[in-house]
C-alpha cells in the first residue's frame, strides 16, 4: 500500500532543499528573471555542495539529474523479494525538485549537473557510459523546426563512418543547451525505419561540427537559457551512442520512450513547486485583506475568494498525489508510463491555472512585479509544453487506458 506521509527518511534532504530554495533561489529569483542569459554564478556554489552531497550519498536522488535505472531496479528487486516496498531515488527526486521549484524553476533548470541530458544518460547508458559520463552536465535535444510533439519524425541524422558517428541536423529550445558540457542528441541511424532507429548520443561541447546559433527571449523561465545548436558533420566516437546500436523494430520507441517515465514526474513537481509558492503567498494576502478561509465548511458556503481558494487547493492536492504515485511506482519496479503521463498532464495544467487565478484573486498586487505572483505565473507555463504537452500527454493516457497504438489513436 502507498503511505501518503513523507518518508521519514526524505524529511533532511526535502528541509535542505527548503532552505536552499529560501536562501538562495528566492532572492535570486527576480534578479535573473530581469537578467535574461546572464549566468545565474550563485549557483556554482550550490552545484558544489550537492556533488559533495551525491559523492557521500547523502543526496539519495536529490535533483534533476536523475535515477540510475540498473541500481534502482536492483534495490527495488531486493525490496520486493523481503515483501517491502521501497521509497527511493524517483520519490526522493520529485520532492527535492517540488521544494527548489517554490524557490525559483528557471533556476532549478540552471543547476549545473542536473539536466534533462543526465536523466537520459541514467536511464539508458551502459555502466562504462555511466563511469564515462559521470559529473558532466547534460542538456537534452530532441526538438527540431519540423518536429516538436512528434518526436518519432526526427530529421536528424547520424551515418556511422569507421569508428565514428556523423551528425547532420538542427535542435531548437534546448535547455541548457549553451551553458551544458554536453547535449545529449536525439537523431535517426535510417529515416526509412521509422522510430526504433532513432538513438540518442552524447555529443560534447566544443566538438567540431557542433555550434549553439542562438539563444531564445521567452514569457517565463528566463533564468534558464534555450539554445538553438546546428551539427554540421560533426563526429562523435561510436561509444558515444547511448544504450545499444542495434535496430529492433520490434521494440520501437520503447528504449528512448523509457527516459520519459523518468523525468515527466520531474517536471510535474517543477510545476507543484511553483503552484504552491503561489498558493502559499495568495494566502497570506487573503487572509491580510480579512478573507476568512474555513476548512471545517463547504467552500460554496463562503467568500468567492475563499471558495476558488479551496478549488485551487485541491486541485494542487490531486495533482500532487498522482506525482507521487508515478514516482513510487518508479522506485518499485512497476511500469508507470500511464500514471507518469498522467501526473505530467494534471501538474502541469493546474500549476497554470492555480498560478494564474493566484495573480487574479490578488488584484494589482498579482498583477504588479513587487511580488513575484505575476512571475510565477509566467514560469508555469513551459511545464505544462516541455517534456510532452498537455494534449500529447491526454493522448499517452488515452491510449493506454483504451489499449490502442500510437498508429490507431493519433
Ligand atoms: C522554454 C522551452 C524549453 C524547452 N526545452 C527543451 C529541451 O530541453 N529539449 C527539447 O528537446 N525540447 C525542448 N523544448 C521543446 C518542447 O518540448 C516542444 O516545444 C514541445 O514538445 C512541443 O513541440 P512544438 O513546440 O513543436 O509544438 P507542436 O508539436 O507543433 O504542437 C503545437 C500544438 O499542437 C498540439 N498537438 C500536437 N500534436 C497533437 C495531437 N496529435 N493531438 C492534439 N494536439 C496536438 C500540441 O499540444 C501544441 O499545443 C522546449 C521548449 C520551450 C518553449
Amino acid at each position: 500500500m502507498i503511505n501518503l506521509e513523507t518518508p521519514k527518511k526524505f524529511r533532511p534532504l526535502i528541509g535542505q532543499a527548503h532552505q536552499v530554495a529560501m536562501n538562495l533561489l528566492r532572492p535570486n529569483s527576480r534578479k535573473y528573471d530581469q537578467r535574461e542569459h546572464e549566468y545565474p554564478k550563485e549557483l556554482d556554489m550550490l552545484a558544489a555542495m550537492i556533488d559533495g552531497l551525491s559523492d557521500s550519498g547523502a543526496s539519495n536522488g536529490a535533483g534533476a539529474a536523475g535515477v540510475r535505472r540498473s541500481e534502482e531496479e536492483q534495490a527495488a528487486a531486493a525490496a520486493k523479494d523481503e515483501g517491502r516496498t521501497k521509497n527511493g531515488a524517483n520519490l526522493a527526486s520529485v520532492l527535492s525538485i517540488m521544494e527548489m521549484c517554490w524557490g525559483d524553476v528557471g533556476l532549478l533548470l540552471s543547476m549545473p549537473r542536473q539536466g534533462l541530458g543526465n536523466s537520459a544518460i541514467a536511464s539508458v547508458a551502459n555502466d562504462e557510459q555511466a563511469e564515462r559520463f559521470k559529473g558532466v552536465w547534460a542538456s537534452m535535444a530532441i526538438t527540431e523546426p519540423g518536429t516538436g510533439s512528434d518526436s518519432a519524425n526526427i530529421q536528424t541524422t547520424a551515418v556511422l563512418d569507421g569508428d565514428e558517428y556523423v551528425l547532420d541536423g538542427e535542435k531548437i529550445f534546448v535547455t541548457a543547451g549553451d551553458r551544458c558540457d554536453a547535449v545529449v542528441v536525439w537523431a535517426t541511424l535510417d529515416k526509412s525505419l521509422g522510430r526504433a532507429a532513432i538513438k540518442s548520443f552524447v555529443v560534447p561541447k566544443g566538438t567540431p561540427g557542433m555550434r549553439v546559433e542562438r539563444l531564445e527571449h521567452k514569457l517565463g523561465i528566463r533564468a534558464s537559457d534555450t539554445a538553438t545548436i546546428i551539427f554540421d558533420g560533426c563526429r562523435v566516437p561510436k561509444e558515444n551512442l547511448l544504450g545499444s546500436p542495434e535496430v529492433d523494430v520490434k521494440q520501437g520507441f520503447a528504449g528512448a520512450m523509457a527516459t520519459f517515465d523518468n523525468t515527466r514526474p520531474l517536471v510535474a513537481a517543477m510545476a507543484l513547486g511553483c503552484a504552491r509558492a503561489s498558493l502559499e503567498l495568495t494566502k497570506e494576502l487573503l487572509e491580510g485583506a480579512g478573507v476568512e478561509i474555513d476548512y471545517d465548511r463547504p467552500a460554496l458556503g463562503q467568500s468567492a475568494a475563499a471558495a476558488t481558494f479551496l478549488q485551487l487547493e485541491s486541485d494542487w492536492e490531486a495533482a500532487y498525489l498522482l506525482t507521487l504515485q508515478a514516482a513510487w511506482k518508479a522506485d518499485n519496479r512497476e511500469p508507470n508510463s500511464l500514471e507518469a503521463s498522467m501526473a505530467k498532464a494534471k501538474a502541469g495544467r493546474v500549476g497554470s491555472d492555480i498560478t494564474l487565478r493566484c495573480v487574479e484573486l490578488a488584484g494589482s498586487i498579482g498583477y504588479g512585479e513587487h511580488e513575484l505572483l505575476e512571475k510565477w505565473a509566467r514560469d508555469s507555463k513551459i511545464l505544462d509544453i516541455f517534456e510532452g504537452t498537455q494534449q500529447i500527454q491526454q493522448l499517452i493516457v488515452a491510449r493506454r487506458l483504451l489499449g490502442l497504438s500510437s498508429a490507431e489513436l493519433k
